[in-house]
């Protein structure tokens, strides 16, 4: 059974709910319904401003299926990278480009952490399959190595943001 709280702001109430930004009880009264769960007064009435600069939870589901597209079509391009020679270098970069393009949009054109972390995880992801076992094995040429460090790169700047 779940322990009983006291409202924070009504001593005397009791109540099982509690605010998910501060974790204070609160009562039925007192709480407030947000597109983020129940919250006190006080967090729910935090202006948009304090929260500048970190993506809402849809901007961030958006960037994580802009992740899954780009692993997706990331794999036939690093495919092709892994078949060729020189030129695969610029194809390796078009496709990073594509891919931060990709999910800073996604992610409403913040930017930022969480999308330079989703846009290097998905290409890495995408050269995985081809570059992983080489690596493994140690029969990898420092060219190919360069590949996905390339498009990774390219990757992170283009979904950094402003
Ligand atoms: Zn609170
Ligand atoms: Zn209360």
């Amino acid at each position: 059974m779940a322990e009983i709280k006291y409202c924070y702001r009504h001593p005397s109430r009791e109540t099982r709910v509690s605010c998910a930004t501060c974790d204070r009880p609160i009562c039925t009264e007192c709480m407030r319904q947000t597109e983020v769960g129940i919250k006190c007064p006080e967090d729910a009435r935090l202006p948009r401003s304090a929260r500048a600069g970190v993506m809402k939870t849809n901007q961030i589901l958006w960037s994580l299926l802009a992740g899954v597209a780009v692993v997706l079509l990331g794999l036939p391009v690093a495919y092709l990278a892994s078949q060729f020679g020189t030129g695969s270098l610029i194809l390796c970069g078009l496709g990073g480009y594509g891919a931060g393009l990709l999910i800073l949009r996604a992610g409403g054109r913040n930017g930022g952490p969480v999308a330079m972390t989703i846009a290097g995880v998905a290409v890495a992801l995408a050269f995985l399959p081809f570059v992983g076992p080489r690596l493994l094995e140690g029969n990898i040429s420092p060219f190919a190595i360069l590949e996905p460090i390339v498009a990774i790169g390219f990757a992170i700047y283009n979904s950094r943001g402003s």
